[in-house]
């Protein structure tokens, strides 16, 4: 369902009517969890100003250790609701349990699959069974086939508002949290009819290289970039070290558009 040779044309996805696929790309931003209402609201106002569409922000956390913060959960999702209808905005938020994707479509505009259940199947049917769009995210050890195969599970269970996300692979590269791998976009614009973004918070683990990591998403065909925006990042539950402030997300914000490479 997803191959290019099944489908030419582009697939294009409306979400509260900001278009992501075809010709124009999106900038996805907002903070790695949500954390309070004056975190959230902090962070709309900043993206309503930069004319920004779509907030993040992850209320279910699959974390690394069971001792770190694991998200606010339904009540983060309401949180997401509320703040993005004060402030006009639509929403993503990852979910992990197949239980939770029909309570997701009363809160938030987009389901996002984290990198850790890209191929947790009974997830991705459940996800095929959304009426709203779903973007998955690339395994960390996933080859570029596996992902594409995750995204047909979706698909074939009836839900074709499908997006894949790069957000890097584990290599033995260190300077990096993972390895941003740029090749997978052309090759999932190429392989697949599905728009194609690429996180670039996540892929690198850092902030100080976002702007030509994002450069070269958008130079490769990317669809889309997201990015990790905080108040005040060194206060952060989760994801510190890579999240952006309000200043270095309107500076990159900046640098994309002045680049051109974002229409
Ligand atoms: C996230 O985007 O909140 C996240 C947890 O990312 P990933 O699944 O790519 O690790
Ligand atoms: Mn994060």
């Amino acid at each position: 369902i997803v191959s290019r040779k099944n489908q030419p044309e582009d697939t294009l996805i409306d979400v509260k009517g900001t278009v992501i696929g075809g010709s124009s790309q999106v900038m996805i931003a907002g903070p790695c969890s949500v954390e309070s209402y004056e975190q959230l609201r902090t962070v709309a106002a900043a993206l309503k100003d930069a004319g920004i569409k779509i907030m993040r922000g992850g209320a279910f956390k699959p974390r690394t250790s069971p001792y770190d913060f694991q998200g606010l959960g339904i009540d983060g999702l309401k949180m997401l609701k509320e703040v993005a209808s004060e402030f006009g905005l639509a929403t993503i938020s990852e979910i992990v349990h197949p239980d939770h994707i029909d309570i997701a479509g009363q809160y938030i505009d987009i389901i996002q699959i984290g990198a850790r259940n890209m191929q947790n199947f009974e997830l991705l049917k459940a996800a095929g069974q959304a009426s709203i769009p779903v973007l998955l995210k690339r395994g960390i050890s996933a080859t570029l086939e596996e992902f594409v195969h995750a995204a047909e599970y979706i698909a074939v269970s009836g839900n074709t508002q499908v997006m894949l996300i790069e957000r890097g692979i584990r290599t033995y590269e260190k300077w990096t949290r993972n390895t941003l791998d740029i090749s997978a976009v052309p090759l999932l614009k190429q392989e697949t009819h599905l728009p194609v973004l690429v996180d670039v918070s996540h892929s690198t683990g850092r902030k100080d290289i976002l702007l030509p990591c994002a450069k070269a998403a958008l130079a490769a065909g990317a669809d889309g970039v997201m990015v990790e925006v905080h108040p005040d990042p060194q206060t952060a539950l989760s994801d510190a070290a890579q999240q952006l402030d309000i200043p270095q997300f309107q500076q990159l914000w900046n640098g994309i558009r002045e680049s051109g490479l974002f229409k």
